[in-house]
């Protein structure tokens, strides 16, 4: 099928021109990519303005971490209630950069989940192997572990909210993306997986690719029979490069 979900993850990257930029160039190009559902995620301070220049357009508005927590004592933090008051609609969770710098675990990731889940958020769960679990032969247990620890006691009702995001840690942000073919193998397995933990709605599931998804690769990976979308994280900060990924989708 064609992909039909495209996620800019800005990560640490952008100010208030780029969020003007951007969305003007795609409002303008919006014909092109119609059937593609895009959302951007920008770091928290340029939440608001986002949502401000995407209120009329078909872009929506994502965050790329968010707390465990309700409310309190927790400097540093954004709770999903402050999320969704800012006009987000979905959440990236376990990005690696969080596990590996920021410590995340699965049983926290598991955490932000359900409280995402609860306070109505898309939840984008993020997954992947690294370099030597994938050379040692260990990446469907590495992805597997991960994505049944993340959505541990979630409910069958909140399959629809949730999105994989599979990105091979190897492949982010080095410009070697992994092979159409490698992608569909783990795609394909995770569609077991959501299936066998969801039932049928699992076959609905979007699951996306990241990593080092450019121009001249994205319709390829986009093409594969399990990949309904991708995770974009350099290539979505040029306005050039992230439309030409919308249109491949
Ligand atoms: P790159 O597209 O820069 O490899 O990053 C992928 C990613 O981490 C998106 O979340």
């Amino acid at each position: 099928p064609n992909a039909s979900l495209v996620i800019a993850n800005w990560k640490m990257n952008g100010n208030k021109a780029l969020v003007k930029e951007m969305t003007a160039f795609l409002r303008d190009n919006k014909e092109q990519f119609n059937a593609v559902d895009v959302v951007v995620c920008p770091p928290f301070t340029l939440i608001s303005d986002l949502t401000r220049e995407c209120y009329y357009d078909d872009i929506a508005v994502g965050a790329q971490n968010v707390s465990e927590h309700e409310s309190g004592a927790y400097t540093g933090e954004v709770s999903t209630s402050q999320l969704k008051e800012a006009g987000v609609g979905c959440v990236l969770i376990g990005h690696s950069e969080r596990r590996q710098l920021f410590a995340e675990n699965d049983e926290q990731i598991n955490r932000k989940i359900k409280s995402a889940l609860s306070a109505d958020l898309q939840v984008v769960l993020c997954v992947g192997e690294n370099k030597s679990q994938r050379d040692a032969g260990e990446t469907w247990n590495v992805v597997s572990q991960q994505v049944k620890n993340a959505l541990q006691d979630v409910a069958t009702d909140n399959a629809g909210k949730i999105v994989v995001a599979y990105e091979p840690v190897w492949a982010i942000g080095t410009g070697d993306t992994a092979t159409p073919e490698q992608a569909q193998e783990v795609h394909e397995n995770l569609r077991a997986l959501v299936v066998d933990l969801f039932g049928e709605i699992g076959n609905k599931l979007p699951l996306l690719y990241g990593g080092s998804v450019k121009p001249d690769n994205a319709k390829e990976l986009f093409s594969q029979k399990d990949i309904d979308g991708g995770l974009i994280g350099g290539a979505s900060l040029k306005t050039d490069d992230f439309l030409s990924i919308c249109q491949a989708a």
